[in-house]
């Protein structure tokens, strides 16, 4: 038999939304969501987060208040999908909630807007379509951190001007108060509905929601926004979209390169070591700026040359290795090979392949000592 989870919309004003969230483990969660935009206080723009949780913990899932219907149905065929990718990390659940159908008038196009490279890529492509672009504080900037999201929050509504898009601001509590207190892993599981949560939120103003890819069509993993899954979300009033299937990474760097509001605003960096905006060193910012070089751009977002020794001691994940190869031949088909850079990204990936090799002998080493105390005992 599973637990329940129970789900209640506070009444709040116009520009903020709440759910006071009752788990099996006992304590509340209250959450809310706030807008400098009026938000829909239905309990749709619930149902994506409460979902994932539901099904990672195995609770079955029940609202006091009714659900967009469309938005049932989707989330129905989210656990198919969910279930396909982790038969086992997640569990089908119930979703207990009186449906209703609601329809708006709304006509808007709204795109997230992180000031990154998928984000400004999708936001410059679809500028024909997109009427809003929507910055959300509480997502990869960290609740408690304002002076960073003042920073990225400045120069998103710098960008968004430049780019003549009305910026839809929202701040959340929905991963601090609620996944992160669940250990909901962000990039894999959670970060999708999230997203989804937002969009359903804007059903007043927006009837369709970009998210923009983080990667293209060749190149799919699982991960917590994906093609199959985005538009899963889409309620009566507001469709998901999972945008630009298309393009790479380095395709939409190379499109970037081209536009100045992108290269002066570019935020890229989840680390901000030293508080910084992007802070040059990262995984990340080293991959961008290898990017930029292969395109033969410079960004203010992120200036001087690539360091090396940052380079060198990154510590790396298969994707890394594959992301930095490829911008490395992407350098080298443009015929700006920066030997200094390729040997510096070479030893990087060396030290990753012995501390595998290492952590492997080390691995076999304790399970062979087992077994000889075994046969000895
Ligand atoms: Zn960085």
């Amino acid at each position: 038999m599973t637990s329940q989870m129970t789900v209640h919309v506070e009444d709040t004003e116009a520009h903020r939304i709440a759910a006071r969230i009752v788990t099996p483990l006992g304590k509340a969660a209250l959450v809310t969501t706030a807008s400098n935009y009026d938000l829909d206080h239905s309990a749709t723009p619930w149902l994506p987060p409460m979902l994932v949780a539901g099904m990672r913990k195995n609770w079955s899932i029940a609202f006091d208040s009714p659900v967009d219907s469309t938005a049932l149905r989707g989330a129905s065929a989210a656990q198919e999908v969910f279930l396909d990718w982790y038969p086992r990390r997640f569990r089908r659940v119930s979703v207990s909630a009186e449906p209703s159908d609601t329809l708006s008038a709304s006509r808007g196009v709204g795109c997230f807007f992180s000031g990154g490279v998928d984000s400004f890529y999708s936001a410059i492509t679809q500028s024909d379509r997109i009427t809003h672009l929507i910055f959300v504080h509480g997502f990869d900037i960290a609740a408690g951190n304002e002076d960073l999201a003042g920073r990225a929050l400045a120069s998103a509504r710098d960008a968004a001007a430049e780019l003549g898009k009305p910026l839809i601001e929202v701040k959340t509590t929905l991963r601090s108060a609620f996944g992160d207190r669940l250990s909901l892993d962000w990039g894999y599981d959670f970060h999708g509905a999230a997203l989804a949560h937002v969009g359903l939120a804007l059903s007043g103003h927006l009837s369709t929601v970009l998210i923009p890819s983080s990667n293209s069509r060749w190149d799919q993993v699982i991960w917590g926004s994906h093609p199959d899954l985005d538009p899963l979300w889409s309620s009566g009033s507001v469709t998901v979209e999972h945008d630009a299937l298309d393009e790479d990474r380095l395709g939409k760097i190379r499109r970037l390169a081209t536009d100045e509001t992108a290269l002066q605003h570019l935020r890229v960096c989840w680390e901000n070591r030293d508080g910084r905006f992007n802070c040059g060193v990262c995984v990340k910012c080293i991959r961008t700026k290898i990017g930029l070089a292969a395109a033969g751009a410079q960004s203010a977002a992120l200036p001087g040359p690539i360091d090396l020794s940052a380079v060198r001691s990154s510590t790396l994940t298969n994707r890394d290795c594959h992301h930095l190869r490829n911008g490395l031949a992407a350098m080298a088909e443009a015929g700006v090979t920066d030997d200094g850079v390729v040997a510096a990204v070479d030893v990087a990936i060396r030290r990753r392949h012995w501390r595998r090799a290492t952590s492997y002998l080390r691995r076999a080493r304790s399970i062979s000592i087992g077994l000889i105390r075994r046969r000895v005992s």
